[in-house]
């Protein structure tokens, strides 16, 4: 017989896994099936599957209606819409971005040989901190790229004061805010222009997807030639492009999932009170909030485990969720400065960091979504409750084990 390494060879729950089938962080909503399906069927008969589909327009025009926008160009994905809007905006040099971010934020601007230039986050929003983003401006620098991470928006106003002062172009990487305001507005308004991702694990998903959102009238114009290849009519090249195009399917399933939303958040809302319910008073175990009085998806349930303080690591933690199916995820472990290829380039980068380091070695995402009702969430809480309960013994079973 090998070690106990897990709650359940303690026999805590009976010997079983507490959740019988795998509990993902983002797994997908879906929405109205049948809606889904007479879209799709209804592709298929008329046989436009994308260039200017009815569906991929018709998706456009309600994402720039819900957010309050004069323009939303549907993509392929987040990470190309990232790419085209910093392209279209003739980005170059250094731009700013936060390190405690998706890496695709920093891909987007190494990818077409602009520096990302990693400033830190302030330790209690995790969001750009306006302050070292001033200290990291270099006459090189063109551009501030802020990402409103866990659908809270960044400080949008000092950014933009900063942005002015020094003459840079600052726009949004807003993948995680679809749905989720900023004093009342709805995101997606903000900067020269803000891209949402609609990937299959975000809130309002179109399987892959993006979209650029502007109220730039003329960039809106650029983006849409250079998503297409810099086609303007038949046989006609006006611009350097590629292809962002967003599909017909992913257009159905994004619309499919719009009539859905409000339904997502109130699962997703439910959820995470009820997280913070149980895990109150729980010693070192804290749940990220968001902004009083504005709307947010709640898409993301973001836990810091503070090592002074909690019983068991944050790393236990994770390996103790894991062995009960239940898949949480350590976003964004370990900060874009410590992965490749800007840990070769920026082997330094950290010493400006130390919120990032903080933040990177905390945080714990849970799974939520419309998928997860109350006993899920309840188990799950259970399980962090006996992990902090038990945490000595459970970590040096699993240091035993290993
Ligand atoms: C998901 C995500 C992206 C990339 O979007 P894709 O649609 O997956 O290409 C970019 N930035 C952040 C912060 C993200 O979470």
């Amino acid at each position: 017989m090998s070690e106990p390494r897990t709650l359940t060879d303690l026999a805590i729950f009976g010997g079983k896994p507490v959740a019988g089938e795998k509990l993902h962080v983002g797994r997908p909503n879906i929405g109205n099936r049948d809606r889904l399906l007479e879209r799709i069927n209804d592709i298929l008969d008329r046989r436009w599957l994308t260039n200017f589909g009815a569906y991929v327009q018709e998706f456009e025009q309600r994402v720039a209606e819900i957010v309050g926008v004069r323009h939303c160009i549907a993509t392929c994905n987040g990470a190309v819409a990232l790419e085209i809007a910093i392209r279209a905006l003739d980005l170059r040099g250094e731009v700013i971005v936060p390190a405690f971010t998706f890496v695709a934020t920093a891909h987007a601007l190494q990818w077409q040989q602009i520096t990302p230039v990693f400033a830190d986050i302030d330790p209690v929003t995790h969001l750009l901190d306006p302050a070292s983003v001033e200290r990291m401006i270099t006459p090189r620098t063109t551009g501030i790229l802020g990402v409103h991470l866990w659908g809270n928006a960044c400080a949008i106003e000092a950014l933009d004061a900063i942005a002015s002062r020094h003459r840079l172009k600052l726009i949004f990487d807003a993948a995680h805010a679809f749905g989720c305001s900023h004093q009342g507005r709805l995101i997606g308004g903000f900067g020269e222009a803000e891209v949402f991702s609609f990937h299959a694990t975000k809130f309002v998903n179109t399987l892959e997807g993006g979209a650029i959102v502007t109220n730039n009238d003329d960039l809106a114009r650029k983006i849409r030639l250079m998503k297409n290849f810099g086609f303007s009519g038949y046989d006609n090249v006006v611009h350097l492009g590629t292809n962002g195009k967003m599909d017909e399917f992913s257009a159905a399933m994004g619309l499919t999932s719009l009539e859905a939303m409000d339904h997502f958040v109130e699962a997703n809302q439910r959820n995470y009170h009820q997280y913070v319910a149980e895990l109150a008073g729980l010693p070192g175990v804290h749940v990220l909030g968001h902004a009083a009085g504005e709307r947010c998806n709640y898409q993301y349930v973001v836990l810091e485990i503070d090592p002074e303080t909690c019983a068991i690591s944050r790393d236990d933690l994770m390996n103790l969720l894991w062995s009960e199916n239940i898949l949480a995820r350590r976003y964004f472990h370990p900060g874009c400065h410590r992965m490749e290829p800007y840990r070769s380039l920026f082997p330094d980068a950290g010493k400006h960091l130390p919120q990032t380091e903080r933040v990177a070695a905390r945080v714990l995402v849970l799974p939520t979504g419309e998928t997860l009702g109350a006993r899920e969430v309840h188990n799950i809480c259970e399980v962090i409750r006996l992990g902090v309960e038990h945490g000595g013994k459970i970590t040096a079973q699993l240091k035993a084990s290993r």
